[in-house]
């Protein structure tokens, strides 16, 4: 059995009168949970409050699919919430979690993540991100439009690209980390990195063995640091994994080598044997090879190259292999041509069903779904899809007082190309959405020093999801 010990801190900041985070620790069930909410009002508490309970109800089974079903469940709820309540309109949150899960070698954590906090493992000494940030400059950053050092302090690196509420359906990233004795994992909202650097957070994990204290200490700095924004921290320490840190030193032993960067593991897809200090770090456990030593029985070899007709030890050609050979070499006799051409038919039927029901779902898609673009130099909301599909082009639904010279850049060429929404309400609030950037944010992107907004709204897609402001932003 794997044992956890965590401790956690919160604190609303230096500047915001709120505290819109939330944290969950289900020690009982192994499941950690940091949530940041966003919105006016109250509407941020009330997001992440949503989501932090949501996973823990929800969470069922341990199993990564489990974990990312949970916070499926929590966006509906907020989605939902946020549409029925005009004050909540808007709301949404980030959400990351950990869990311990039963993996085929034994535990593993299973990570989730959608929006900006993060995940972090501290192991051997190293810090290493597991989630990625649903965030525009992180896309930016990416695309090798910006340095880290631009990305730390980038205007605006309070927009998301992912969040809960604010669509129906949300993508939720996740994986699994196979956990060693010592290994540190910090769940945190933005908060805590954009005011100490990954070095400070480094040094705090390492030196403070209490996770309590760690946390606490991981608060305060960010307190030092400017505290202009809510701070939550959990840290989740790795106690006794079982006896697998043991194991996996006698397999290194035995087999040295093997050891890559531990930056291509923390992608869980990632082939290969991925190891900080030679343990692997994300998804894919490093299996030794065992030298083969047991001797191969004599009748399993075959004593030379076999030939078909000959009698041996291949398995016999299964009858559909067989009459395909014969038809190679002619030999066609009527049964066979008859047989030929029903499979025939049956295939073309079986296409004809696919392009029916694949025009199908692009005509329904195209009647039934909105965009957000341009009407002149107003943006407007459509119904059907950006250009139109095949026969069917898109309708004006309404214009609106928002012009397009209020829009930063980046957000004008999104509309450009037509923000494509679910639903009408999607779309709605994608407008609100809009209407805050347009206050918060001049032409240039650049924020207005003269607002002091500290409701925020969301929105999806490329650019959707703007946090509450604050005048002290730094420019860059
Ligand atoms: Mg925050």
């Amino acid at each position: 059995m794997t044992t956890l010990r965590a401790g956690s801190a919160t604190d609303v900041g230096r500047i915001r009168s709120l505290n819109e985070d939330s944290k969950r620790l289900v020690t009982e069930a192994n499941l950690f949970v940091v949530a940041d909410g966003m919105g006016g009002h109250q509407g941020g508490e009330v997001a992440s409050a949503l989501a932090v309970e949501t996973v823990e109800e929800r969470a069922g089974e341990a199993s990564l699919e489990s974990l990312k079903q949970a916070v499926r469940i929590a966006n509906r709820a907020i989605f939902e919430k946020a549409g029925s309540d005009p004050d909540l309109h808007g709301m949404g949150t980030t959400t990351c979690a950990i869990r311990v899960v039963p993996g085929p070698d034994g535990d593993e954590i299973a990570w989730v993540n959608v929006g900006d906090s993060r995940i972090y493992l501290l192991r051997d000494d190293r810090l290493i991100q597991l989630s990625r940030d649903h965030s525009l400059v992180e896309d930016l950053l990416r695309d090798g439009q910006l340095t880290a050092e631009e990305a730390a302090v980038h205007p605006q690196r309070n927009i998301l690209t992912r969040a809960l509420g604010i669509d129906i359906d949300v993508e939720v990233d996740g994986g699994t980390v196979i956990p060693f004795t010592g290994d540190r994992f910090l769940l945190c909202s933005d908060g805590l990195f954009n005011e100490v650097s990954e070095d400070g957070i480094t040094s705090v994990l390492r030196r403070l063995a209490d996770p309590a204290e760690a946390a606490d200490e991981l608060v305060r700095q960010a307190n030092d640091g400017g505290g202009r924004d809510n701070i939550t921290v959990v840290v989740v320490e790795v106690v006794d994994d079982d006896g697998r840190s043991a194991a996996a030193s006698a397999a290194l032993a035995a087999t040295a080598g093997g050891v890559d960067s531990a930056a291509e593991a923390t992608t869980t897809g990632a082939a290969g044997a991925a190891a900080a200090g030679g343990r692997p770090v994300a998804g894919q456990t490093v299996e030794p090879v065992e030298p083969r030593t047991e001797k191969i029985p004599a009748e399993a070899v075959p004593a030379g190259p076999v030939f078909a007709g000959q009698r041996s030890s291949l398995p016999e050609p299964d009858d559909d292999y067989a009459s395909e050979r014969d038809d190679l070499y002619g030999g066609l006799d009527r049964e066979r041509s008859r047989r030929f051409t029903w499979r025939v038919l049956v295939f073309v039927a079986a296409v004809l069903t696919v392009i029916v029901v694949v025009v199908g779902a692009v005509i329904w898609s195209a009647r039934n779904t909105y965009y957000v673009g341009f009407k002149g130099d107003r943006v407007a909301v459509y119904k059907g899809k950006p250009g139109g599909v095949l026969f069917i082009d898109p309708k004006l639904q309404q214009t609106t007082d928002i012009a397009r010279a209020e829009l930063p850049q980046n957000l004008r060429s999104v509309l450009d190309s037509g923000k494509e929404l679910s639903s009408e309400s999607a779309a709605t609030r994608y407008l609100v959405y809009l209407r805050t950037v347009a206050k918060d944010l001049g032409p240039d992107g650049s924020p207005n020093t003269t607002t002091t907004t500290p409701g925020t709204t969301t929105a999806p897609g490329a650019t959707t999801t703007t946090r509450a402001k604050t005048t002290t932003t730094a420019t860059p």
